[in-house]
């Protein structure tokens, strides 16, 4: 079956892969496709007609919402833990002290960045995670973002998990937003919903839930960065912790 979608304007075809059966990965707790077809209205979705519906409802959502390909990544580690508001407040203390840079700003000390990122939260944490952070993109990349884009994801990936303090979801928020890699990220609310969808259970692990969307999906990086900022709006609009299916865009798939 061939269902149209619209990325850049442009209509185009895709034939989806079938959603896949049994586990994705037999050390984990079920990835559960054999029932991967009921929703809380008793319908059956798959996972590219449910992209394809929200961009239908909702259009381009522009993300990540920043000014450049660095402050991206500085966003992606500040958000661990907080509300995005909080690290905006965090981001504009930067900027105005013009240090959206990444030699610049590793030019403070941890005390001196504490204090600018103190509105995200963790201030002290997080001050280190974006040293460590620093410290890998001066020394790897020479500061450059654009040195960086030019690695192949799968080195990126393995360089940024070995960065302390970032987990998969920061690396790759940093690999799809802040580099135009070709990844999905999985959140809470990507596990929220699909796991009361019947694709799998909300606890299992992040690689499983990553492979299965990479695999039921056109491998493009517009496609995966506007279908994470669908399902961020949809579980901010809908899937709430107490869900509202009966106005929710989806209930009818
Ligand atoms: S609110 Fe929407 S996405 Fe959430 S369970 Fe209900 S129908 Fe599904």
């Amino acid at each position: 079956m061939n269902f149209r979608y619209q990325t850049t304007g442009q209509l185009k075809v895709f034939n989806p892969a079938p959603i896949l059966k049994g586990n994705l990965n037999s050390t984990n707790k079920a990835v559960n496709t054999s029932t991967a077809s009921r929703n809380r209205c008793g319908a059956s979705p798959n996972v590219f007609k449910i992209y394809q519906k929200l961009y239908d409802y909702y259009g381009k959502q522009h993300w990540w919402p920043a000014d450049s390909k660095f402050e991206i990544m500085i966003g992606a580690i500040l958000t661990q833990n907080t509300s995005w508001r909080n690290v905006e407040k965090a981001i504009e203390n930067l900027k105005q002290k013009n240090l959206i840079n990444p030699k610049k700003l590793s030019k403070l000390s941890i005390s001196e960045l504490s204090n600018l990122i103190r509105p995200s939260g963790f201030y002290n944490i997080k001050a280190k995670r974006l040293r460590s952070f620093l410290n890998f993109i001066n020394t790897k990349y020479s500061g450059s973002i654009e040195k960086m884009r030019q690695e192949k994801v799968s080195i990126l990936r393995a360089q940024l998990l070995s960065v302390s303090g970032i987990d998969e979801e920061t690396a790759d928020s940093i690999l799809l937003y802040g580099l135009d890699k070709p990844i999905f990220m999985i959140d809470a609310y990507t596990r929220r919903i699909f796991s009361r969808h019947g694709y799998f259970d909300a606890k299992v692990r992040y690689p499983s839930i990553q492979k299965f969307f990479m695999d039921n999906l056109p491998k493009k990086t517009k496609i995966y960065n506007e279908y994470h900022a669908l399902l961020v709006k949809l579980a901010k609009d809908f899937c709430q912790t107490k869900p509202k299916c009966q106005r929710c865009p989806i209930k009818a798939l």
